[in-house]
């Protein structure tokens, strides 16, 4: 019988995080939790009334370093890790392994375990499993770790799969040796990046009578997306009911990707580590205190943040500390720093509680990913002069005087989005106008025709832009999510088309500059050519290069949002031609498509290839724009309820001057002109 008595309170919807709780011999423990490391008996810097008040609830603490020094006989004498540091909470204490393997030093390593020289007195030592828990007994820690091999996490499969063995052999010594002890013990979970030594390694050890599995050998050489990998996978294989630790993980990014995989418990340095070089996780991004631009500054180092440190001392005294080198700047930053963490912590437990982790962790990615966005860094300049726009490519950044940003072509320069805030027009133009959050919703199956409303909706995404219409689309799809749940969506697949991807990452670099790409996203879109929402429910993938070359490779869309550069740019995307092959693809389903133009050669192009033309909402100067039915239904049941071009529009069409598509020749524009007015649109007409 487990010795934690683990309960699993909630796992959340679309997610593998869980929040649970569980009982140690010096109290209860919430997860997930964040543990912070008191290497020599000490979180460095801190007392342990600054631990409570920072929201700490469990210490870790290296058995290696405390076996050579003060050694177990000290332990003993003061009856335990908890009186001797005059700490209540529970303490979990690694098994010395990690350092025996992984720092410089004299050993020897056999089936019996390591032998070590002392770097404090030269003395020569052994740390097998026994000795291990003999000095974790002796520490009288809550929670001991087994002894591990630890490999590189890089290490090639044989040597991977005989350090997993022998970890399996020293696994189960380390059980026989904890005996009746009331300290719980957790496995640890080895077999480097090799998918099927996690799995063997994992159906091994959940075998076992352990009271919680590790994962071992992660964060020491592998990429992120390897780490994120192997987590996943480990903690696929391990048992529901048992706490998962990630050991030694991470930055503040890595534990929200690892808790969104599925696990419960972690520990790093890192808050301490970087609050000595004068760095702080804030809410708005990473600070670094050596840089002068926080002077003069007399706010505090983070708002939203209740620590003492934001309570009590301006950013200019932090930046003065960490010049001085002063200890109170590292105590200070890293007081923060913990109690950061900790906030991330409770924040990721009562979302997954709420059950709405997802829409937490993906608001949170962008946040835990950036620098100190208000101060940013600005290099030198090198000539005098006015600053130039940021630019990549053919494009740049360019403000407009009512203060929202957007990308120019440099070439034509023509603005995206030129005449409002770019996520201001992509919602009208196109997730209001096509009622996209309604289209989200599942109609119930018991109404007539209603299957093919509940499978997927198809959104092409003509011309992706700096993303503001695919964002706007995800938010929608976001919100709507949250309102209703996952049960009541459709699946939506968001396929975005674009031959230049410079504005996009363009604007990504400039983020604080377009807010609606803080997510992310468009990053991991710019990086792998899609994204899926964590629910499964959303998948956007990008098609990139010429439109035309991927239009009848792609799935039949309900919806297009035509948003390319105009006819006087991109002339080969708005002819009678394409809109006839765009109809064509799309004769398996009613399709309806949105484009900011209200241009009259657009309209007819459209007219031509067969398509319900009708007025679209007006945006900034803009009184209308276009939208186009491939079916006429679909205009008389639109709840917006569109008008079609009617005869009126025919009257002025038929005296216009731009009357043709350019190009047609003479001899074809009087059957040109009869297919127009032969439109079944106008039909009804008197
Ligand atoms: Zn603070």
């Amino acid at each position: 019988m487990s010795r934690l008595n683990f309960t699993l309170e909630n796992t959340a919807p679309g997610s593998k995080a869980r929040a649970a709780t569980f009982t140690t011999l010096h109290g209860e423990v919430k997860t997930p939790v964040f543990m912070p490391v008191g290497t020599q008996a000490t979180v460095k810097g801190q007392t342990v009334e600054t631990l409570k008040t920072n929201g700490s609830s469990v210490l870790l603490a290296n058995t290696y370093h405390l076996l050579l020094r003060p050694g177990p006989e000290v332990f003993r004498a003061f009856g335990g890790i908890h009186r001797f540091m005059n700490w209540d909470g529970p303490v979990l204490t690694d098994s010395g392994g990690f350092q025996i393997f992984s720092l410089p030093g004299d050993r020897a390593m056999n089936e019996e375990g390591a032998r070590f020289k002392s770097y404090v007195d030269g003395a020569l030592h052994l740390l097998s499993p026994e000795t291990s828990i003999e000095m974790q007994k002796a520490i009288g820690s809550d929670i001991m770790m087994v002894l591990d091999q630890c490999i590189p996490s890089t290490a090639p499969y044989e040597q991977a799969e005989a350090a997993m063995h022998l970890t399996h052999r020293w696994a189960e010594r380390s059980l026989r040796a904890r005996g009746d002890s009331p300290q719980a013990l957790f496995g640890i979970v080895q077999g480097a990046c090799h998918p099927e030594l996690r799995k063997q390694s994992a159906a091994f050890l959940r075998q076992l009578p352990f009271d919680g599995l590790a994962i071992g050998g992660l964060a020491v050489g592998e990429t992120h997306e390897e780490r994120y990998r192997f987590t996943d996978l480990a903690t696929d294989h391990l048992p529901t009911h048992l706490p998962r630790y990630l050991m030694g993980v991470g930055t503040p990014i890595d534990i929200l990707e690892a808790v969104h995989r599925g696990v419960d418990m972690f520990d790093c340095i890192i808050p301490s580590q970087l609050a000595q070089r004068g760095t702080a996780f804030t809410s708005h991004g990473r600070m670094h205190f050596r840089r002068t631009v926080y002077k003069f500054q007399d706010e505090p180092l983070d708002a939203q943040c209740d620590c003492h440190t934001c309570r009590h001392h301006p950013r200019g005294y932090l930046h003065h500390l960490v010049k001085a080198d002063e200890m109170l700047a590292w105590q200070l930053l890293a007081t923060h720093n913990i109690t950061f963490y900790h906030r991330l912590m409770r924040e990721m437990r009562e979302s997954i509680l709420r059950g709405d982790f997802l829409a937490y962790y993906e608001r949170k990615r962008p946040d835990l990913m950036r620098n100190d966005e208000d101060n940013p860094c600005t290099h030198p300049k090198k000539t005098r002069g006015p600053a130039r726009a940021p630019r990549l490519g053919d494009y740049e950044v360019v403000s407009s005087p009512q203060g929202f940003s957007s990308i120019r072509q440099l070439s034509s320069g023509e603005v995206m989005h030129s005449v409002s805030a770019p996520s201001e027009e992509a919602n009208r133009l196109y997730i209001e106008q096509s009622a996209l959050a309604n289209r989200l919703l599942a109609t119930p199956a018991t109404e007539a025709g209603a299957s093919s409303d509940a499978a997927e909706l198809v959104i092409w995404d003509v011309g992706l832009g700096a993303a503001s219409n695919a964002m706007a689309a995800l938010h929608c799809f976001e919100r709507t999510l949250a309102a209703h749940g996952p049960t009541a969506l459709r699946p939506l697949r968001l396929v975005s088309f674009e031959c230049d991807l410079d504005p996009l990452t363009l604007a990504c670099r400039h983020a604080s500059h377009f807010p609606h790409l803080r997510h992310g996203a468009p990053h991991a879109l710019l990086a792998d050519g899609s994204w899926t929402h964590a629910s499964g429910l959303m998948r956007w993938e990008l098609h990139t290069g010429d439109f035309l070359a991927h239009l009848e490779t792609s799935a039949a869309p309900d919806l297009i949002f035509y948003d390319p550069f105009s006819a006087k740019t991109d002339t080969g995307l708005w002819t009678p031609e394409v809109f006839a092959r765009i109809a064509r693809h799309c004769a398996v389903k009613p399709a309806e498509l949105y484009t900011y133009s209200a241009a009259t050669a657009v309209r007819v192009a459209l007219l031509s290839s067969g398509f319900y033309v009708g007025e679209g909402l007006g945006t900034g100067p803009k009184a209308s724009t276009t939208v186009a039915f491939t079916r006429a239904e679909s205009a008389t049941r639109h709840p917006s309820a569109p008008r079609l071009l009617g005869a009126d529009w025919l009257k002025r069409w038929n005296r216009s001057s731009s009357k043709f598509p350019a190009g047609l020749t003479d001899e074809a524009k009087p059957s040109f002109a009869r297919l127009i007015e032969s439109h079944p649109q106008f039909a009804q007409l008197e």
